[in-house]
């Protein structure tokens, strides 16, 4: 039997045991091939495959309209901070930014770099302990796009309703959420992700493209970093992250095996709860960070009453084998992520240890 961690690493994350096991599986000898997905070629059939694979189970699971495209990149959701305003922030237009947390912040200065992006929106002033509210999102008719980020991996808070922007494109960086609730993708212009949260291995970012965005980007821009020329040539326009495509096509698979994203969505919120359960009945003993109708179903923030203590609970925590629960290096505190693939013993286990902790440290 394997021994596997209780792993809440907020990314790279936790991948399904079943994932794992089938890639080794094939590894030496991917189904008759005589080598491994990472030695074909990208140009051949069998390689094709898996990559068509990829895409249409990504559209099969987010029921992804015909008008989309579906898009394998590399650089992470860091570079798509860079593309989205290169591509679509033009001399003249504005592009307005709903600011609630880290990366929102890291997104909206990229685009400075390009073009005139203003704040729709921001929660930073109360510690980014929320997402900002419908009625406070003031932008014009007339901006390049507004961007959002779905859930906020720093300080935990997530969007339970996306705004409608109408005619203005609206678009997502989803890097810590995405397939773990269902949405209407039809909301956005352009939906974004890193993989390696909720989606497989890092090194592939996953695009979700509105054709007609793609017809008004800026063309005087390299040719890596525009949307048309990785959707013109099906995403192998250069040689594709391979390997990271066929593990992100096998975590699809998984998805739509555990019962596609109603299930996981049901499981998220039963993996979250226990956690949540755990601070909410400790009497202030934790101390949530997100407000609860903000809260994160995929990272869970909190602190621990006081400092001392919280470094003995961090301490302790890793000593019993919970991986990954300090807070980002920026804020401090604890995290534990409860992405997809994060299994519900090991959220059991971990809100077992925080009422065990709590019990001896009163
Ligand atoms: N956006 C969000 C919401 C993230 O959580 C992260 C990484 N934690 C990023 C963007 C940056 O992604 P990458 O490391 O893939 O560049």
């Amino acid at each position: 039997l394997v021994q596997r961690a209780y792993n809440f690493n907020a990314g790279p994350s936790a991948l399904p045991l079943a994932v794992l096991e089938k890639a080794q599986q094939e590894l030496i000898d991917f189904r008759g091939t005589g080598m491994s997905v990472m030695e074909l070629s990208h140009r051949s059939a069998a390689y094709e495959e898996v990559h068509n694979n990829a895409i249409a189970l990504l559209k099969e699971l987010l029921s992804i309209p015909e008008n989309y495209e579906v898009l394998f990149l590399q650089g992470g959701g860091s570079l798509q901070f860079s593309m989205v305003p290169m591509n679509f922030l033009k001399p003249g237009e504005k592009a307005g930014y709903i600011m609630s947390g880290s990366w929102s912040e890291k997104a909206f200065s990229e685009a400075k770099l390009f073009g005139d992006a203003y704040h729709v929106a921001s929660t930073k002033e109360g510690q980014y302990r929320r997402v900002p509210q419908i009625d406070e999102l003031k932008y014009n008719p007339t901006d390049a796009y507004i961007h959002l980020t779905s859930n906020n991996t720093i300080y935990g808070t997530q969007w339970k309703e996306f705004p409608d922007t109408g005619d203005v494109p609206l678009i997502a960086d989803m890097s810590s959420d995405i397939l773990s609730k269902p949405f209407d993708v039809s909301k956005f212009s352009l939906i974004y992700a890193g993989a390696q949260k909720n989606l497989g291995p890092s090194g592939v970012t996953v695009a979700i493209i509105r054709k007609d965005l793609l017809e008004k980007a800026n063309p005087n821009i390299p040719a890596m970093l525009k949307y048309s020329t990785h959707s013109k040539n099906n995403s192998l326009y250069n040689t594709p992250p391979t390997f990271g495509i066929y593990m992100l096509g096998e975590v699809l698979n998984w998805i739509k095996e555990t019962g596609g994203i109603n299930e996981l969505a049901k499981r998220n919120e039963e993996k979250a709860k226990l956690i949540y359960d755990a601070i909410d009945q400790s009497n202030g003993f934790y101390i949530g960070h997100a407000e609860v109708e903000s809260r994160s179903l995929m990272n869970i923030t909190f602190r621990v009453k006081d400092e001392e203590l919280e470094k003995k609970f961090l301490t302790e925590a890793k000593n019993e084998g919970f991986i990954g629960v300090n807070g980002h290096r920026s804020v401090g505190g604890c995290r534990a992520s409860t992405y997809n693939a994060v299994p519900f013993e090991t959220c059991k286990a971990f809100s077992e240890f925080m009422v065990k902790f709590q019990n001896e440290n009163r």
